[in-house]
């Protein structure tokens, strides 16, 4: 695979600074990740984990810094910015599917209003992908009808639709049944293995020592360590990443 060394990374964010109110939730944080690459997000609850996926993609407004997505500045607000919250897709913990909609429609709404396709085009579409996420015999339930897992998956198809740059996965698999986790990060590894760019915050170290590129550790709003895997895994530098894995590990 050829990589013209020019292209900008796909996500990068630079001297990022967030507050609410008082609380400094993202401190200076700069942050790459090249195309191609999965970059897995670790840290304590409260650490600003989330907040970060939700400046990515302006769900969060920043203070001061720079977010860029291929290398195009984050607006702040208009239709350049609804065009650029496109490319990225994002997947919460919560599935936020449409309740009353079936999982097909589900998966067919977005690419229909925003990008426009028409609704044949958008349903073959659609099958494709949940196809892709192993789900086809469940395109006409609706969503209470189906396993967590299988919602997430759905959640998952559903934002491939709009053909998104890069993915954005905030633990994806905290509110799943035990039994239920493997099916969705092994969903998440085949997305990898198709060269999806890919930011994941989650607790499954498993997944983040397998598929992951880079690890970067978040403490108290800060990008504490940002190493490979086996690096961080078998040699964190700081006491708080030490702390950290001696508590999950
Ligand atoms: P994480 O995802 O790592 O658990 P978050 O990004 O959710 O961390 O939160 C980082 C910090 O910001 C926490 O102290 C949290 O309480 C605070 N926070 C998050 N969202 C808000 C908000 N909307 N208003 C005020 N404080 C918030
Ligand atoms: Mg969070």
């Amino acid at each position: 695979m050829t990589t013209a060394t020019s292209a900008p990374p796909m996500i990068r964010a630079t001297g990022v600074n967030k507050f609410f109110g008082d609380l400094h939730v993202l401190k200076e944080i700069n942050l790459e990740v090249p195309r191609g690459q999965v970059v897995v997000v670790l840290g304590p609850s409260g650490s600003g984990k989330s907040t970060l996926c939700r400046a990515i993609n302006r769900l969060e407004p920043i203070n001061s810094g720079e977010i860029a997505v291929d290398g195009e500045p984050l607006p702040a607000e208009g239709k350049a910015l609804a065009a650029l919250r496109a490319d990225v897709g994002m997947v919460f913990q919560s599935f936020n599917l449409f309740a009353h909609k079936s999982i097909v429609d589900n998966v067919m709404l977005a690419p229909q209003k925003v990008r426009k396709i028409p609704a044949a085009e958008a349903r073959k579409n659609a099958m494709e992908l949940l196809e892709r996420v192993g789900i086809t015999n469940q395109a006409d339930k609706f969503p209470a009808q189906l396993s967590g897992g299988q919602q997430q998956r759905a959640a998952i198809a559903r934002a491939l639709a709009m053909k998104p740059k890069v993915m954005l996965f905030d633990e994806p698999t905290s509110a799943l049944d035990p039994e239920m986790v493997q099916e969705v990060l092994d969903t998440m590894t085949g997305l990898a293995k198709d060269g999806m760019t890919m930011l994941v915050v989650t607790h499954e170290m498993g997944f983040a020592r397998r598929a992951a590129h880079r690890v970067v550790f978040m403490s108290d709003g800060e990008i504490v360590e940002d190493a490979k895997p086996d690096e961080f895994f078998t040699q964190p530098k700081s006491d708080r990443a030490k702390d950290f894995l001696g508590k999950i590990l």
